[in-house]
């Protein structure tokens, strides 16, 4: 078997999205780059994901066939590979139906940049992408086109967040943000006016992130 790592990082982050109640049973789905770009390792469809061992992972190649696993993939496979395909510095894509999320998902509003830490990780309003049905190669397209060449997540219509990223912790941590910064919104709407950050702000917050932390 290939890969074990990029199938653990997978599998704890699977288990994550659950535990966190970022998806109920066996919705959502995780998925990784592996290290020769050609090929990604993705969760099987509608499988227990407390009960998924390593193996029970499907590598596929870049056209989408299934290089080792037994188990069919995960139904947006295709948006997947769209993704890895169109993006060189995405490594890691992580699909939810967190609850605030999908509340603006539905009522087809972007998540406006809000909080300080939605600038630094995030750096731009999560945009509905336009409605299709999952699984289709249609909602791909459609993810595509709201992604661009640099954004880190997009709310799919009537249905759920899709969060990338340069690595797995960064995937999942936009995936956090995005689910608390619709939370809050949320909340804020209730008490009047919510104030979104100006675009300058937000780009001054994003870079100066960057380099925030210990120096490596
Ligand atoms: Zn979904």
């Amino acid at each position: 078997m290939q890969y074990l790592s990029e199938r653990e990082s997978v599998l704890n982050c699977a288990r994550e999205i659950y535990e966190s109640g970022m998806v109920t049973g066996t919705w959502g789905n995780v998925s990784v780059r592996t290290e020769t770009r050609a090929l990604m390792i993705i969760t099987p469809s509608g499988m227990d994901y407390s009960l998924l061992e390593p193996q029970d992972l499907i590598l596929l190649d870049a056209t989408g066939k299934v290089v080792e696993g037994s188990y069919r993939p995960s139904v947006e496979t295709p948006m997947h590979l769209r993704i890895y395909r169109q993006r060189s510095d995405v490594n890691a894509v992580v699909h939810v139906h967190s609850p605030y999320a999908v509340a603006y998902a539905v009522a087809r509003r972007s998540i406006p940049v809000i909080l300080e830490e939605t600038a630094q990780v995030v750096g731009h309003e999560i945009a509905v992408a336009a409605y299709a049905h999952c699984g289709t190669q249609a909602l791909a397209d459609n993810v595509m086109q709201a992604l661009g060449s640099d954004k880190k997540a997009v709310l799919l219509a009537n249905h759920g967040l899709v969060a990338v990223g340069k690595d797995m912790a960064e995937a999942l941590k936009v995936c956090y943000i995005v689910e608390k910064t619709a939370m809050i919104a949320l909340h804020a709407s209730t008490l009047g006016t919510v104030q979104a950050l100006s675009d300058k702000d937000i780009a001054i917050l994003n870079q100066s992130f960057k380099n925030y932390g210990q120096k490596k």
